[in-house]
C-alpha cells in the first residue's frame, strides 16, 4: 500500500493494519456527521438513487466517500451492518476499491486471524509490523481509558467522552497528534453529581446534531457511551491484538454485547439507559433483547436524518428524566 494513501473506513476495523502499511485511516462516519450540512449529503445520495427508507448513515457514508474522492475503502461485510454488502457493491461500481473482510460471528480466534491475515497481504505488511503498531497504540488507548474513567467520576462530559472515544476508530488519521490533542484537552469540568440521573447511551451513534446538548440541558449525566467505548478498545488494555478484536463486542450481536452492558451498568452505577436506534436499521430489533435482559429503566429514542432532536423525542426525554 502506498504511503499516505487515504483508506476510508465505515466502522471500527483493525486500524493497526492500515497504520502499519503507512496509509491513513479516515473514518467516513465522522466526516459525514461533522459536515456543515450532513442533511444535504443524505439528499444527494437519495438523488443518486438510494431509497428514502434506507438508513441515513449509509446514505451519508456513500455520499461522503464520493464527495471526498476517497479511492479505497476497508469495510467488514460481516459483523457490522446488514447494508454494508450492498454499499460495497455500489462503491465498487463507482470505481472505488473496496477491501472486504469479516469478523467471524462465532468469535472463533482462528477464523479472526485468517481474516486479518488476508488483510496483511492486501496491505503488504507483516504480522510483526502489525503487532508492533498495536503496542505503539497502547499509550493512546491508555489515555482514552483515563478519559473514560474521568467521565465516570463526572469530570468529563458525556458529549466530550463521546467525541474522544468515537474518534479512536481512526485516531483522526495520526495517532501521535491525536494523543497530543487528547492530553491537552481543555474540558475538565466540576459539577454537582446527580446520582439519580446517571445514564448510559446504548446503540449506534445518535444522528441528532444536538443530542448530548439536550441531555445535558435536561440534567442527565451521561457516564457511559457504549459503542464509542467499544470502538476505543479500552476494556482490557493488557489483552493482545487479536484478543482485543474478539472482546470488542459490536460485531458479535446483542447477546454478546449484553455481557459488557450489564457489567458497565453496575460499575458506572447507571440509573437508566437510553437506547438510540436508527430508522431503517436492523439493529432496532435488538431493543427486544435489551428490554428482556436489563432491569433498569430504558428509553428507546429513534432518529432518522441528521438534524436537531424533534419536539416529541425531547418530550419523551423530559418524561424519562422525571421517571428517574
Ligand atoms: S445505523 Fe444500522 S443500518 Fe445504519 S449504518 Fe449503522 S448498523 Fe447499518
Amino acid at each position: 500500500m502506498q504511503s499516505n494513501t487515504k483508506i476510508g473506513i465505515t466502522t471500527t476495523v483493525p486500524v493497526e493494519i492500515i497504520l502499519a502499511s503507512g496509509a491513513i485511516p479516515v473514518d467516513i462516519n465522522n466526516i459525514f456527521i461533522t459536515d456543515v450540512d450532513p442533511g444535504n449529503l443524505v439528499d444527494k445520495a437519495e438523488k443518486a438513487g438510494f431509497p428514502q427508507n434506507t438508513c441515513s448513515w449509509i446514505k451519508g457514508l456513500y455520499q461522503t466517500i464520493i464527495s471526498q474522492n476517497i479511492e479505497k475503502v476497508l469495510s467488514p461485510v460481516w459483523g457490522d451492518c446488514s447494508n454494508s454488502f450492498a454499499l460495497s457493491e455500489i462503491l465498487s461500481e463507482c470505481g472505488i476499491e473496496v477491501i472486504e473482510f469479516q469478523y467471524p460471528f462465532d468469535r472463533n480466534i482462528k477464523r479472526l486471524k485468517e481474516s486479518f491475515k488476508e488483510l496483511y497481504d492486501r496491505f503488504d505488511v507483516s504480522e510483526k509490523d502489525v503487532l508492533k503498531k498495536h503496542d505503539d497504540l497502547q499509550k493512546v488507548r491508555k489515555e482514552l481509558k483515563t478519559i473514560d474513567d474521568l467521565t465516570i467520576k463526572g469530570n468529563i462530559s458525556g458529549k466530550d467522552n463521546h467525541i474522544y472515544l468515537v474518534s479512536s476508530s481512526d485516531f483522526e488519521g495520526n495517532p501521535d497528534l491525536f494523543l497530543k490533542k487528547i492530553k491537552n484537552r481543555p474540558n475538565i469540568i466540576k459539577k454537582e453529581s446527580d446520582d439519580n440521573h446517571r445514564i448510559g447511551i446504548i446503540g449506534v451513534p445518535p444522528i441528532f446534531t444536538n443530542f448530548f446538548d439536550v441531555l445535558e440541558e435536561l440534567g442527565f449525566s451521561v457516564v457511559y457511551n457504549e459503542i464509542p467505548a467499544e470502538f476505543s478498545m479500552i476494556k482490557s488494555l493488557d489483552k493482545g491484538f487479536y484478543e482485543k478484536y474478539l472482546e470488542y463486542s459490536y460485531p458479535y450481536g446483542m447477546r454478546f454485547r449484553l455481557h459488557t452492558i450489564k457489567k458497565e451498568i453496575k460499575r458506572r452505577r447507571l440509573k437508566g439507559i437510553i437506547h438510540y436506534t436508527q430508522c431503517f436499521c436492523y439493529r432496532q430489533i435488538e431493543d427486544i433483547l435489551l428490554r428482556k435482559n436489563i432491569d433498569i429503566p430504558i428509553l428507546t429514542i429513534e432518529g432518522d436524518r441528521p438534524c436537531e432532536i424533534d419536539s416529541r423525542s425531547r418530550m419523551r426525554l423530559e418524561n424519562f428524566w422525571e421517571l428517574l
